[in-house]
């Protein structure tokens, strides 16, 4: 499960779109450093410091075939990747010693390799699939079936911001917003496949050449699955409405980010009310979900809606929906020519990556989506030192002490709410690098048969897994993110701070360079999770994870005036794709940058002063620690994207384009300015500076 607010990075993980090269052996890369010789002395950095500090590598590095973007971090994702393969080779050749770990991890990629079984027997495990939706035989059926496709071929509820993949809605579990110590069930709005349902509603130009390209793609796949050209283009259309139905009646994608207007609970007995066309009992029975009170229902309207369709809509048009649906999800699993028509339109055209990835990439990414714990412990091993754990934890540690000395500093806020704050802040919970107890998988049957069954059970395990929770006590250790992961989160219902050992890598975090890189990169990036639990979301959970105001009506209303500037400053025109970014989408990961650059500021600068030195001291290179800083901060964020990938983005993602989260952040900073002698005037020097935090 996702956490409530979504990670850091922007990190665009359909099957389809990672990659690299064809080469069958992709040795080792050499990972990118902080460097002075990296900027171009051509830009002002006062006007323009994103191309100041990355362009030289966007000009000796283009975007490769098969990715949608690249960047500095680009060295690190393919040398992560590298390494996992290593793993997984070894494991799958392995014959004497092998562990429990060994098989599964081994097994699940000997299975995802094995090209010709999959070219030759995929659709007959398909087919199976496909048949128990055409035996369906009345409406009544379908929430058997439905918990069948959801404990089978995908149902996860991802959380707050992000859209649920899923047939129909999504079912899962989550801490009780008022009450985080306990789980409940929760039922999320879900249903379409396109990213959000904003390109199921905007008439643009843009906007209707992609449905109709879309619409070629359902047709398509529904005639590798044998369906005629005629009936294939009826079931198509039929698809694309019921979709956009759905895509209608769901909550607004900023509406959402209110944890308010999501904290909807129910009993069963008010769920079944709200949509009685839904046999829920049965439902829940199938899928095995343990009884609870509480049902936390994120949009009602969206069930209204679907509730109204099952009603409206013929059994007929159920069974294409459902038929589509599974194509859909299993696409990636499949022979070439599904993956080959799934990648054409989630790939290149909506993506605008030309070429597939080559498929050790996607297999080491399908298993660590299913087995990430397992095959995350060797890459821990190999690339995560106890010595880089307690360096990060000391980090982590000055800028929480930032954040304190910052709350009792500003001016803005009472003593009461500085005292609730101050105590949400010490209960935040540090998690460095990975879980100090590892996922169980020895109830998930892996083999070398078959690579879509495996890909089954492994979602039935992870759904059930979610299952299990209702109920239960909240467990603030458990990790929603695997260990190679380059991002990094923070849950408010568990008020936790989670950095995978993926981003504790350079250029992020470097144990050859100095603090002032380390800050500058990693620090931004501690800060701006830390941050997280005090951006218009955060700030409305307590230290507990409950959500409850602990805000006086002043300082809330200052602290809205302060907001405001933010998402004011980051609505702005995206000159590339011609549409406007929407700061209130942006607000909160806005807010975290700008917040957690200054919390790493002023913990270096604490950090220096407590050696007798000072930021404005030059280091070895001939920068100033500050100048060094501020170039590191940049570094990690150069990246470029396609056009394609940037107006997904701009629609569906929280975070702003890598350019304005230099940009507009250093802006802001009067230390910028300083650091680089930027005038009053320059286009980065902004006469209306916002900070909150
Ligand atoms: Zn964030």
């Amino acid at each position: 499960m996702r956490s409530y607010i979504l990670p850091l990075l922007l990190l665009l993980s359909t099957a389809a779109v990672f990659a690299q090269s064809d080469s069958s052996k992709q040795p080792l890369p050499k990972l990118e450093h902080v460097n002075p010789d990296q900027v171009n002395a051509q830009i002002d950095p006062c006007t323009d410091f994103y191309q100041y500090s990355c362009s030289k590598f966007f000009a000796a590095n283009p975007i490769p075939a098969d990715r949608a973007a690249w960047g500095v971090v680009g060295p690190l994702s393919l040398w992560n990747e590298v390494t996992l393969r290593e793993v997984l080779e070894a494991a799958a050749a392995k014959k004497d010693g092998r562990t429990a770990v060994d098989q599964k991890i081994g097994d699940y990629w000997a299975a995802c390799m094995d090209e010709n079984k999959i070219e030759s027997s995929s659709r007959k495990e398909l087919k199976r699939e496909l048949d128990r939706i055409a035996a369906l035989k009345n409406k009544a059926q379908l929430a058997g079936e439905l918990a069948h496709i959801h404990s089978t071929v995908g149902s996860a509820w991802q959380g707050g911001d992000a859209e649920t993949v899923a047939p129909m809605f999504g079912f899962g579990s989550n801490p009780d917003f008022d009450d985080a110590t306990r789980v409940v069930a929760i039922v999320d709005q879900a249903g379409f496949s396109l990213p959000g349902r904003e390109f199921y509603t905007k008439d643009d130009a843009k906007s209707v050449e992609i449905r109709s390209k879309y619409l070629l793609h359902i047709a398509n796949m529904l005639k590798l699955a044998g369906e005629n050209e005629a009936q294939a283009k009826a079931d198509a259309s039929t698809v694309l409405a019921m979709e956009t139905e759905m895509a209608r009646s769901a909550m607004d994608i900023v509406k959402r980010r209110d944890p308010k207007n999501i904290n909807n609970k129910m009993t069963l007995a008010q769920l079944g009310k709200l949509a009685p066309a839904f046999a829920w009992k049965q439902y829940l029975a199938a899928v095995g979900a343990p009884s609870t009170q509480v049902y936390l229902v994120t949009s009602p309207d969206f069930l209204r809606g679907l509730d109204t369709m099952i009603h409206r809509r013929p059994l007929n048009d159920w069974k294409t929906y459902l038929r589509w649906q599974v194509l859909h999800e299993s696409a990636p699993y499949l022979d070439s020519a599904f993956v080959n028509e799934n990648f054409d339109f989630f790939g290149h055209t909506l993506a605008g990556v030309p070429k597939l990835s080559p498929r050790w990439r996607r297999c080491v990414h399908s298993t660590d989506a299913r087995l990430g714990e397992a095959l995350g412990q060797a890459y821990v091993q190999r690339a995560f030192p106890p010595q880089s754990k307690e360096r990060v934890l000391k980090m982590v540690n000055n800028i929480e002490a930032a954040l304190d000395q910052d709350i009792a500093q500003i001016n803005w806020m009472t003593p009461e709410t500085k005292t609730q704050a101050k105590a949400k802040l010490k209960k935040i919970l540090d998690k460095i690098g990975y879980p100090d107890h590892w996922r169980d998988y020895s109830a998930l049957e892996i083999t070398p048969d078959s690579y879509l069954e495996n890909v089954h059970r492994g979602t039935a395990f992870e759904f059930h897994r979610q299952l299990a929770k209702i109920g239960k006590p909240l467990d603030r250790q458990e990790w929603q993110m695997t260990p190679p992961t380059i991002d990094a989160y923070y849950d408010p219902q568990t008020n936790t701070i989670n950095f995978p050992a993926g981003i504790l890598q350079p250029p992020f975090f470097d144990a050859q360079q100095d603090d002032a890189a380390n800050y500058g990169a990693e620090g931004a990036v501690i800060g701006h999770e830390i941050t997280h639990g005090f951006d218009d979301q955060g700030r409305k959970f307590d230290g507990q994870g409950n959500l409850h105001d602990w805000w006086t009506p002043a300082d809330a209303k200052n602290y809205e005036a302060r907001g405001k500037c933010i998402s004011d400053e980051y609505t702005q025109e995206i000159p590339e794709v011609g549409i406007k970014q929407n700061g209130l989408l942006t607000q909160g990961e806005d807010t975290a940058d700008n917040g957690g650059i200054h919390l790493a500021l002023l913990a270096l600068e604490n950090d220096l002063k407590s050696e007798g030195k000072s930021v404005d001291d030059k280091g070895e290179d001939g920068l100033t620690h500050l100048q060094k800083f501020f170039l590191a901060y940049s570094t990690v964020w150069c990246s470029e994207y396609r056009p394609e990938v940037m107006r997904v983005a701009l629609l569906s993602n929280p975070h702003s384009l890598p350019k304005y989260r230099v940009n507009n952040v250093v802006a802001n900073m009067p230390e910028f300015a300083k650091a680089f002698g930027c005038k009053k005037g320059a286009p980065l020097v902004h006469e209306n500076t916002c900070r909150v935090w």
